[in-house]
C-alpha cells in the first residue's frame, strides 16, 4: 500500500466512523422512544430521527466518499482491510443508486401508512391500508429498478437484508421445506386427532397467574448464564421487543410481560439475548465501521433461534432449569412436571399468527409472505386481490382460514414499513440455527450434557470464535461455508424437525 492509498484510508475511516455515531445515536433515540419517551416528545422525536438519517445518508452518498474508495486501493478481500473497503463500497453504492427525492418520499409515505396500518388492524378494515400499501409498492419498484438486478426486481431488495440471497434459491429451499414440513403438520394432526387430544390442554401449563417480577428475574438468570454482559448491555420494557445496539459497548435488549402467559417474555428474552451475543460478541476492533454488528438479518435471526429454540425448547436446558421455574411459580406449576412442560413449550399446530407459531408451521407462514411479496413486486397480484390470495395460501398450507382480516393479511408492521424482501431471513435464521448448532455439536459433542448442566460457555465461546467475532467482515454465504463447509441447506433443519416432533409426538 502506498502512503498516498494510507492516508485516503485512514480519511476513509473517520468519515465512516463519524456515519456510524449518527447511526448510533439514532438507533439510541429508537430505543429511548419504544421504552421511556413521554408521548409529547413524539412529533419532535421524528423530526430528530429524519435529521440524523438524512445527515448519515448525505455522507455516506457523498462523492467524497466514492473518491476516498478509489483512492483506498484494490481491496485484498481476504484481509481486515480488504473486507471493511468491500463492505463499505457496497454500501456506498447501494445509498448512491437511490435518488435522494425517493429516500425522502418513502420515509413520508411509510410514516404515514404506520398509522393507517395500526387503525386499520384494530377496525380489521383492509380498505384504510390498502392505499397506502398500493403507495409504497410503487415506490419499492421503483427502488428495485434503481438498485438494479439481474434476474428479478425482488432480489434487489432482499439484497439489504441478505447479502447475495436471491429469489430463485430462496424457492428452492422453501420448495425443500415444505416438501418436509407439510407431511409433518399433518402427521401431528393425525395422532392429535386419533388420541382425542388437543393442544388446548398440552399448552395448559403456560397459562395461569406469573408474576411479572419473577418473571424477569427467571429470564435474567437465564441470559446471565448464557454470558449476556450486563455491563455492556440492560433490558428494558417495551410493547414489540427488540434488540439494539447503540454502541460497541452497549447492546440493549426489551421484553413484554403477560402475567397471564409465560412464553411471551421467556422466550422474548432468550430470543432478544441471543441477538444480543452476537452484537457483543463483534471484534472490538470493528467498533465504528462498517464490520461491527452482524453480517445480515439471517445469520442474526439464527443467532437468536438457536438460543431461543435449540437450547431453550429443548430437553436437557429444562432438565436444569425447570425446578427453578418451578419453584418461583409454585402454585401455577405444582401439577406440571418437566416433561409436561417440555410438550406444553413445544405444542405443534397450525395458527392464524406468525408471532404466535411453533417452530415447525412457522416456515409456512414465512414462505406465503414471500410468496405474496414477490408477486407483488413482479406485479402478478394487485393489493386488491392479496387478502384472497393470503386466506387462500392459508388454507392452503396451514388448513385454516384467518377469522378476518387483523388475523391475516394485517398482521404484520413490514409492509406498512416498507421492509420487503425481509420476511424470508426469518427462515434463513431458522434453518442456520440448527446448521450452526450440529457443527458446534459435531466440534463439542459435550455441549448438550453442558446445557444439562445450565453451562453454556462451550457453545457460546464457539459461535464467538465461528460467527460473532468475525461482525461482517464474511458476506452470509462466505461465512456458512466457511463454519460448516456447505452452503445453507435445510437437510439438517428438516431432520432436527422430524426427530424433536416425531418423538414428541410418537410418530414412530
Ligand atoms: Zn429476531
Amino acid at each position: 500500500m502506498t502512503s498516498k492509498q494510507e492516508t485516503a484510508y485512514q480519511q476513509l475511516k473517520d468519515r465512516l466512523a463519524t456515519i456510524s455515531d449518527l447511526q448510533s445515536v439514532q438507533s439510541l433515540l429508537f430505543w429511548d422512544q419504544q421504552t421511556y419517551m413521554p408521548k409529547g416528545a413524539v412529533a419532535g422525536r421524528a423530526e430528530q430521527r429524519a435529521t440524523l438519517s438524512r445527515l448519515s445518508h448525505e455522507m455516506l452518498v457523498d462523492a467524497e466518499t466514492g473518491r476516498l474508495l478509489d483512492a483506498s486501493g484494490e481491496p485484498d478481500p481476504s484481509s481486515e482491510r480488504g473486507a471493511l473497503l468491500r463492505r463499505a463500497r457496497r454500501d456506498y453504492e447501494r445509498a448512491a443508486k437511490m435518488p435522494a427525492d425517493l429516500v425522502a418520499r418513502t420515509s413520508r409515505v411509510t410514516a404515514l401508512s404506520e398509522s393507517a396500518w395500526v387503525r386499520a388492524r384494530e377496525e380489521s378494515d383492509w380498505t384504510l391500508f390498502a392505499p397506502h400499501l398500493e403507495e409504497i409498492l410503487s415506490l419499492k419498484r421503483e427502488a428495485a429498478e434503481f438498485l438494479g438486478y439481474e434476474h428479478h426486481p425482488y432480489d434487489a431488495l432482499l439484497d439489504a437484508y441478505e447479502p447475495g440471497a436471491k429469489k430463485a434459491r430462496l424457492e428452492t429451499m422453501f420448495e425443500e421445506l415444505k416438501r418436509g414440513i407439510v407431511p409433518l403438520i399433518r402427521a401431528v394432526a393425525e395422532q392429535s386427532a386419533e388420541r382425542g387430544r388437543d393442544s388446548e390442554d398440552r399448552a395448559a401449563p403456560l397459562y395461569g397467574r406469573f408474576g411479572e417480577d419473577r418473571q424477569e428475574e427467571f429470564g435474567r438468570a437465564v441470559i446471565s448464564a448464557f454470558g449476556y454482559d450486563w455491563g455492556r448491555g440492560r433490558q428494558d420494557r417495551s410493547v414489540h421487543p427488540f434488540c439494539v445496539g447503540p454502541g460497541h459497548g452497549d447492546v440493549r435488549i426489551t421484553t413484554r410481560f403477560d402475567p397471564g402467559w409465560l412464553s411471551p417474555a421467556l422466550f422474548g428474552t432468550m430470543h432478544e439475548a441471543g441477538h444480543a451475543l452476537y452484537t457483543q460478541g463483534v471484534n472490538q476492533d470493528y467498533a465504528r465501521t462498517p464490520l461491527d454488528g452482524g453480517t445480515s438479518m439471517g445469520v442474526h435471526e439464527s443467532q437468536s433461534r438457536l438460543w431461543e429454540n435449540l437450547v431453550g425448547r429443548s430437553r436437557p436446558f429444562w432438565a436444569c432449569y425447570y425446578s427453578k421455574l418451578q419453584e418461583l411459580f409454585p402454585e401455577a406449576l405444582k401439577e406440571v412436571d418437566a416433561e409436561g412442560f417440555y410438550r406444553a413449550i413445544n405444542v405443534l399446530e397450525p395458527s392464524e399468527i406468525r408471532v404466535e407459531a411453533d417452530e415447525v408451521t412457522y416456515n409456512l407462514h414465512i414462505l406465503l409472505r414471500f410468496e405474496l411479496e414477490a408477486a407483488l413486486i413482479e406485479g402478478s397480484l394487485s393489493i386488491a386481490d392479496l387478502p384472497t390470495a393470503w386466506n387462500a395460501k392459508m388454507e392452503e398450507y396451514l388448513g385454516i382460514v384467518p377469522k378476518n382480516d387483523s388475523a391475516g393479511v394485517l398482521q404484520d408492521i413490514h409492509w406498512a414499513d416498507g421492509l420487503f424482501g425481509y420476511f424470508p431471513t426469518y427462515t434463513i435464521g431458522n434453518v442456520l440455527s440448527v446448521q450452526l448448532f450440529d457443527a458446534a455439536l459435531k466440534a463439542h459433542p459435550g455441549i448438550t450434557e453442558q446445557i444439562e448442566n445450565g453451562e453454556f460457555s462451550v457453545l457460546l465461546g464457539w459461535l464467538r470464535e465461528n460467527v460473532h467475532r468475525h461482525g461482517s467482515r464474511y458476506y452470509p454465504d462466505e461465512l456458512i461455508e466457511r463454519v460448516t463447509s456447505r452452503p445453507l441447506d435445510p437437510a439438517p433443519y428438516l431432520s432436527y424437525l422430524n426427530n424433536k416432533f416425531g418423538e414428541l409426538y410418537e410418530l414412530v
